[in-house]
C-alpha cells in the first residue's frame, strides 16, 4: 500500500453512516440521518489529518465510525496497521469458501454495470440522464466492492478458471492460521499470569528457589504450548510453499500480475465481528472532547490508566511491572508520579486531558482519533495539550485524525486537511495547499471567516446564506448548492465527483476555483 513512498494506514472507500429514524404513524418510508455519505480517503502512517467543518457536518461520526464504535452502514474501511493473519477474521473464511459463487455473482454485477452504462450513454442531456448517472455510480460501486473482496485475498489467482483448488488451499492456510493465532494468544496469557504470580510471591518474601518451584508447572505448560506452536508453524510453512508453487504455475496467465497488485494484508474493519474488533481496540484509540465525562470519577489515575492494560492483557494485575509502566506513561504525558492515587475531580481541565491522553497512549495505539480534544480547554492550556500531542506523535510514531471546528488549531497541527460538509468530504489537500489555494467554494467561505490581524490585507468575508440543510433530506446534486454563490443548474442535479484537481488535492465541485 505504498503511495508516493507514504504508507497508507487506513483506507476508507465509500463509507456511509446512516442512523435510522423511528417511523411516525402512517409514514411509509423509513428515514435516515445521513451523517456520513460516501466518504473516500486515505490516512497515511505518521501523519496528522485534520478534519474541519461546521458543527453537525458529521466529522465526529466519521471519527467514531472509522474506529467502528458505530457499525458502518456501507463501504470499506481497510486497516493496514496489522496483517489480516493476526486476526484471521470470519469474513475471510466466508469469501475463501465461496470463491466460485462470488466470482459468478461478480460477473452478474458487471453485466448490470454495463447495462447501466449503456442506458446512461443512450440518453440525451437532461434530468433522466442525471438519474441514470446516479444508477450507473451505484452499479459501479457494487461491482467494485465485490471485486475488491475477492482480489484483495487471492490476487492473481483471480485469473484461474477453476477456483476450487485455490479455494481449498487458501482455506487450509486460513484455518491453520487461526489455530496458530489462538495458540499464540494462549501462550501470551499464560506468560502474563506467570509474571503476576512471580510478583505476588516476591512481595510475600518467598525465596528465588521457592518461586521457581511454585511456578514450575506453569512454565511447563508454556513450554508444551510453544512446542505445539512450532508444529503448527511448520505445517503453515508447508501449506504456504504449496501456495507458492501454485502461483508459479499460474503466473504465466494473462493479467496475473494485474490482479496480483490488489492482493494485500489489510483488514476490512467494517466486516469484523465485535469480538474480532475487540482485539484491535488497543490499536485504534479515541481522545474525547470532554475529559471529565470520559474519566470514571470513582477510579484513581493509576486505575484509569491500568484498566485498558489489564483488559488487553498487557500485564497481570499483580505484576510489579504494571505500576512502573503506568508511571512511565504518566511522566511522558506531563503528570507527576504522586498523581497516581488521585481522582479525576482533583485535577484541572488540562490535567484531565493529559490523563485521557495517557490512558489512550498506554495501549501503544497506532491510530488515534482526537475528537475536539482541546476545544473544552482554556486557550492558554490548548497549546500545551497540542504540543504534548505533537511530541507524543513523534516519539510513538502515531497517526492522528484530528477533528476540530477551529481552523487555526487545524492549521497548526495538521499535515493534511479534509473539509466536511453535510456528511461528505468536499476538499482534501496538504495544509499549506488548502490554506493557499482553497478550491471548493465551501472551503473558500470557511477560510474567509478567519479573523486576520494584518490591517493591510483586504479580505472579503463570504457570508454563507441560509442554514445547513437537514441531513435527513439533503439537497439533491451537490449538497452545498443551496448556499453556494457559484451554483448553476448542474449543481442541483448531479453529485460532483471527488476528484484530484491538482496532485494530492481532491475536490468535489463542478466549478472548482482554480
Ligand atoms: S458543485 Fe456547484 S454548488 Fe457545489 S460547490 Fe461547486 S459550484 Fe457550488
Amino acid at each position: 500500500m505504498e503511495n508516493n513512498k507514504k504508507k497508507v494506514l487506513i483506507k476508507v472507500q465509500n463509507l456511509k453512516q446512516y442512523f435510522p429514524i423511528k417511523k411516525s404513524f402512517g409514514q411509509k418510508e423509513r428515514l435516515y440521518v445521513r451523517a456520513n455519505d460516501d466518504v473516500t480517503l486515505d490516512i497515511y502512517e505518521g501523519e496528522t489529518l485534520g478534519l474541519v467543518g461546521e458543527s453537525g457536518c458529521g466529522k465526529s461520526t466519521l471519527g467514531r465510525t472509522l474506529l467502528q464504535l458505530y457499525s458502518q452502514t456501507d463501504g470499506r474501511t481497510m486497516y493496514y496497521g496489522r496483517d489480516i493473519d493476526e486476526i484471521a477474521p470470519g469474513y475471510v473464511e466466508d469469501i475463501l469458501k465461496n470463491l466460485v459463487s462470488r466470482k459468478q455473482t461478480l460477473q452478474g454485477l458487471r453485466d448490470k454495470e454495463d447495462s447501466a452504462r449503456k442506458a446512461y450513454e443512450a440518453l440525451p442531456d437532461g434530468d433522466e440522464k442525471y438519474a441514470a448517472l446516479e444508477q450507473l455510480h451505484t452499479a459501479e460501486k457494487s461491482a467494485r466492492d465485490a471485486f475488491l473482496d475477492i482480489v484483495q485475498l487471492i490476487g492473481g489467482f483471480y485469473t484461474v478458471d477453476d477456483l476450487t483448488p485455490i479455494s481449498d488451499i487458501l482455506l487450509k492456510e486460513y484455518k491453520q492460521g487461526v489455530e496458530y493465532q489462538k495458540l499464540k494468544r494462549k501462550i501470551n496469557e499464560e506468560q502474563i499470569s506467570l509474571d503476576g504470580t512471580k510478583s505476588t510471591l516476591k512481595e510475600k518474601g518467598k525465596s528465588k528457589d521457592q518461586i521457581e518451584a511454585t511456578t514450575a508447572s506453569a512454565k511447563n505448560r508454556i513450554s508444551k504450548l510453544e512446542s505445539e506452536l512450532k508444529v503448527i508453524e511448520s505445517q503453515l510453512t508447508t501449506i504456504r510453499s504449496g501456495i507458492y508453487e501454485l502461483m508459479k504455475k499460474h503466473k504465466s496467465n494473462t493479467d496475473f500480475d494485474k490482479y496480483e497488485v490488489y492482493r494485500d494484508k489489510g483488514i476490512n474493519l467494517a466486516r469484523l465481528t465485535a469480538e474480532e474488533m475487540r482485539f484491535l481496540r488497543k490499536d485504534l484509540q479515541l481522545i474525547f472532547q470532554d475529559p471529565y465525562s470520559s474519566l470514571n470519577p470513582r477510579m484513581t489515575v493509576g486505575q484509569i490508566i491500568s484498566e485498558g492494560l489489564l483488559a488487553h492483557k498487557y500485564f497481570d494485575k499483580n505484576d510489579e511491572k504494571l505500576q512502573e509502566y503506568v508511571l512511565n506513561i504518566m511522566e511522558k504525558c506531563g503528570l507527576a508520579p504522586y498523581f497516581i492515587h488521585r481522582y479525576p475531580h482533583q485535577f484541572s481541565g488540562g490535567q484531565r486531558q493529559r490523563i485521557g491522553i495517557a490512558r489512550s497512549l498506554a495501549l501503544k495505539p497506532k491510530f488515534v482519533v482526537c475528537d475536539e480534544a482541546v476545544s473544552a480547554l482554556d486557550v492558554s492550556i490548548q497549546s500545551q495539550i497540542i504540543n504534548l500531542l505533537l511530541d507524543l506523535k513523534e516519539e510513538e510514531n502515531l497517526t492522528y485524525l484530528f477533528i476540530s471546528h477551529d481552523l487555526s488549531v487545524i492549521k497548526y497541527i495538521s499535515d493534511r486537511v479534509g473539509v466536511m460538509y453535510l456528511g461528505n468530504i468536499v476538499e482534501l489537500a496538504t495544509t499549506e495547499e488548502i490554506f493557499a489555494h482553497p478550491t471548493h467554494p465551501y472551503t473558500e467561505a470557511l477560510l474567509s471567516a478567519i479573523p486576520t490581524t494584518d490591517v493591510d490585507t483586504k479580505k472579503e468575508t463570504i457570508i454563507l446564506e441560509g442554514d445547513i440543510p437537514s441531513p435527513i433530506k439533503p439537497p439533491s446534486g451537490c449538497k452545498f448548492h443551496t448556499r453556494c454563490r457559484y451554483a448553476t443548474d448542474i449543481c442541483k442535479k448531479v453529485v460532483p465527483e471527488f476528484e484530484e484537481a491538482r496532485p494530492g488535492h481532491f475536490v468535489a465541485c463542478h466549478h472548482k476555483l482554480m
